[in-house]
């Protein structure tokens, strides 16, 4: 699959999840999330920044949050490019998806789990993301702005840059969808369509999306951090808590796609790697409920620890 494939895929998969049935109250709203955020990709930032010769950069580190926000940026760039432009008086040159690879840029801080790791380098290749990643030698030794600082260096063109922030992330509550950078950060405008996210709308659209998704939430973790700052978290633990309910069967099982290939009806997580799951054996000797039977944002960083 190219960019313009997958983009086309995103493009189905949301227009599929703005069609359900208004069935709970977290697909009501989670409709109305995604309508806010094409608005601001479709009318605010793609007619002042261009998504094509590099002006805008997508940071991405393999959790759920950019994951969820680009598959809703890559739905937008499929309608901007391609349902935009069959309608106006552009030739057929024009009219071919216009790019092959999306600029994205990760910093690698911290020690990384092994199966995030390879859910990046597995989803770059999936949405054809050229991906620049900061070497952890350097970066682990600096903070995350002197990291961009670098690779603004390599990509001068850089005007812009997207972000899956979301409100209820520590320091999120004031931001805005689109701002410029706070004064200690490299000058670059931050773009953020995700703040006004819950969590459970992120559950909702990427369970429905049938995408794959990193095998750490499969065991319990909700938001991951580096190995030495997260575990699994306890809200979810099977030892000591009451049987929780699973708020998405019906995302689950009626998945985009799933009806056709006659698919079983289970999410798609990436593999956890051997020596993660040694690891986790290190730290706790529970079970855990998946990470999507925590949808409180209240506690959704609860496996965050302190670095002792
Ligand atoms: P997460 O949910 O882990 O991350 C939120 C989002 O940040 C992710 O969806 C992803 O898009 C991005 N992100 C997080 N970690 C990485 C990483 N290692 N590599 C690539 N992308 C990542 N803070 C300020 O105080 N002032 C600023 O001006 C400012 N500018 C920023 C500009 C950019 C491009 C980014 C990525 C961050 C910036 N931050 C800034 C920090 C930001 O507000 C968050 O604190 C930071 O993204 C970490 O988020 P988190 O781990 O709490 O949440
Ligand atoms: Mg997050
Ligand atoms: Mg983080």
């Amino acid at each position: 699959m190219g960019l313009g494939e997958i983009s086309e895929l995103c493009y189905r998969i949301t227009e599929s999840y703005l069609q359900l049935p208004n069935r709970t109250d977290i697909i009501t709203e989670t409709k109305d999330a995604i309508r806010l955020t094409r608005e601001y990709l479709l009318d605010d930032i793609f007619t002042r920044w261009s998504p094509i010769n590099g002006q805008i950069s997508f940071s991405y580190n393999g959790g759920k949050d950019c994951q969820v926000l680009l598959l809703l940026y890559l739905s937008c760039l499929w309608e901007f490019f391609y349902i935009n432009g069959k309608t106006s008086q552009f030739d057929y040159e024009y009219q071919k998806f216009p790019m092959k690879l999306l600029p994205t840029v990760f910093i690698d801080q911290d020690a990384t789990f092994i199966t995030l790791e390879k859910f990046i380098s597995e989803t770059s290749q999936r949405y054809s993301l050229s991906l620049y990643e900061s070497r952890r030698e350097v970066s682990k030794n600096q903070n995350m702005a002197d990291s961009f600082r670098d690779f603004l260096k390599i990509y001068p063109e850089t005007e812009a840059i997207v972000i899956g922030i979301r409100h209820t992330d520590p320091y999120g509550e004031s931001l805005k969808p689109i701002q410029k950078t706070d004064s200690n950060w490299p000058e670059f405008i931050r773009l953020q369509p995700l703040l006004h996210w819950k969590l459970a709308s992120i559950w909702s659209f990427l369970l429905f999306s049938n995408e794959p998704i990193c095998g750490l939430y499969g065991v319990g973790f909700t938001s991951i951090g580096s190995m030495e700052s997260t575990v699994p978290n306890p809200y979810l633990s099977k030892k000591g808590n009451d049987v929780l309910p699973l708020q998405f069967e019906w995302e689950i099982n009626n998945a985009f796609g799933k009806e056709k290939e006659g698919e079983t009806k289970t999410v798609h997580v990436s593999n956890l790697e051997e020596s993660d799951q040694e690891w986790l054996a290190t730290v706790t000797d529970s079970d855990y409920y998946p990470g999507w039977y925590l949808i409180d944002d209240s506690i959704e960083r609860a496996g965050r620890i302190k670095k002792g």
